[in-house]
């Protein structure tokens, strides 16, 4: 047993006899070091092994020192975290940003509801406080707690996904001075990440955030730890802009994709459409066609709204199709499993169906203001407004990134709002 948790770390001999020969249901953490996803699921997990070792043991097993063991379990990435009751695995796998409820979920499964809501009731809130609480951890979010961090001041930033925003999910990012050659987003964001906990900043990535009360100053995650500050900065940056047209919600993750980078792995060798003119639509479009036998790019206008650049490289790939001037109207799965992209002539009005494999949707972004932040000044379009102290319209809360009502959105700029709100915080503390 780890000497502070109730969680036990073993080595491949003592799988049979700790896993396999359990009585009670048993969690496997497989985790590797160097690995930041792993880093946001470890205070999680030795948690809630505090909470529920009595019902459920938690294993951790060291991936990169147990590796003949994770490949036949067919483990190939960290962290993965398996389940296993009377010596079968049993419940989904899960990978990537863990979070707490997944687990707890699973959890249930094993002990029944009853159980599960003594364990949840017996769990006592937790509170800190620290300097500065800092709403989202993409670049304006990261960039923020790097600053305010080397200044001193105690900064915690919450996410409830992994730390890097969009950026972590975009291909490639072709604009971020001081990298000349194409950098892929998933690595730009961990460094800006390693350097915001490097100056120490503290990350809790892939949690609920539960409530948020601006008057307070104080979030909520998980259900039961709130975290209050004496200054927040908000900078929970945008999502895609859905369509809103017939089929589109119910599919979802079912054949509708936002994410290039991760979905279009589905897709090697089949047809896909791509919804979009911008520089989302393209450049994820050169990603996509990497994969994909034939992918139709379906625009609204005339014309891409895309850089000249990023339009000259589509043009150039034979298995990009562009198709003008026409508007999805609804999206269907057909019988046999494949989808359906009804579109409508713009001008003409003539209707027109594409049947393809699978749908990704690059129509903008809208800003995610958190709940609890009704009271902030918005623009029409809901982005947060903030002065050029990145100040809101209430004491001590600050604004960041593309949340922000502003007219250009890339990561240079949200790095720039990060800055500032960083240095109007660190001047408002200091004096
Ligand atoms: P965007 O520039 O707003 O483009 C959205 C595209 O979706 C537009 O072509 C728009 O058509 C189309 N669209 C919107 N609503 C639609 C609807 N209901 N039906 C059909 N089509 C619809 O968004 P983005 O490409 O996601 O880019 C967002 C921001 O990030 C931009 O500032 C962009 O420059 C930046 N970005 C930069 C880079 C880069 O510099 N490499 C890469 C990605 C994103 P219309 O053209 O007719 O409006």
């Amino acid at each position: 047993m780890d000497e502070n948790h109730a969680y036990l770390e073993i080595e491949s001999d003592a799988w049979e006899k700790e896993v396999l020969h359990s009585d009670l249901p048993v969690v496997v953490d497989f985790y590797s070091d160097e690995c930041p996803p792993c880093e946001a699921l470890a205070p999680k997990y030795a948690s809630l092994a505090d909470q529920w070792h009595r019902d459920v043991k938690f294993v951790k097993v060291f991936r990169q020192k147990n590796r003949a063991l994770a490949e036949s379990l067919g483990v190939r990435g960290s962290p993965t975290v398996l389940f296993f009751h009377g010596g079968q695995e049993r419940g989904a796998r899960l990978t990537g940003g863990i979070r707490r409820a997944d687990l707890v979920h699973q959890f249930e499964s094993f002990v029944g509801p009853e159980r599960a809501q003594e364990i949840r009731d017996g769990v006592r809130p937790i509170h800190s406080s620290c300097d500065v609480l800092i709403l989202g951890a993409g670049p304006a979010g990261l960039t923020a707690g790097m600053y305010t961090a080397q200044a001193k001041l105690k900064t915690v930033i919450v996410d409830g996904a992994l730390a890097g925003g969009n950026v972590a999910i975009t291909h490639q990012v072709a604009n971020y001075p001081g990298f000349s050659k194409p950098v892929p987003g998933w690595q730009l964001a961990d460094h800006m990440a390693s350097h915001a906990k490097g100056a120490g900043a503290v990350l809790r990535e892939a949690v609920d955030v539960t409530s948020f009360d601006p008057e307070a100053k104080a979030v909520v995650i998980d259900g039961y730890e709130t975290i209050q500050a004496r200054y927040v900065i908000l900078a929970t940056g945008n999502s895609p802009r859905p369509l809103g047209i017939p089929g589109e919600k119910t599919l979802k993750g079912k054949g509708v994709s936002y994410c290039a980078t991760c979905d279009g792995k589905y897709f090697e060798g089949k047809e896909i459409v791509v919804i979009g003119g911008g520089n989302s639509a393209l450049e994820e479009s050169l990603f996509l066609a990497t994969f994909v036998k034939k992918l139709t790019l379906v625009h609204r206008r005339d014309a891409f709204r895309a850089d000249p650049g990023i339009q000259e490289k589509v043009v150039k790939v034979p298995v990009i199709e562009p198709l003008m001037s026409h508007q999805p109207a609804a999206f269907r799965r057909l019988e046999d499993g494949r989808m359906q992209v009804d579109l409508i002539g713009v001008g003409t009005g003539a209707p027109r169906s594409l049947v393809t494999d699978g749908i990704f949707v690059f129509a903008g972004m809208v800003t995610n203001p958190p709940p609890g932040t009704e009271r902030l000044a918005r623009d029409e379009s809901g982005a947060v407004i903030g002065d050029e102290e990145m100040r809101t319209n209430l004491p001590g809360i600050f604004v960041a990134g593309d949340v922000r009502a502003k007219r250009y959105r890339q990561i240079t700029t949200a790095v720039s709002d990060g800055t500032a709100a960083a240095m109007a915080v660190t001047k408002a503390h200091y004096g």
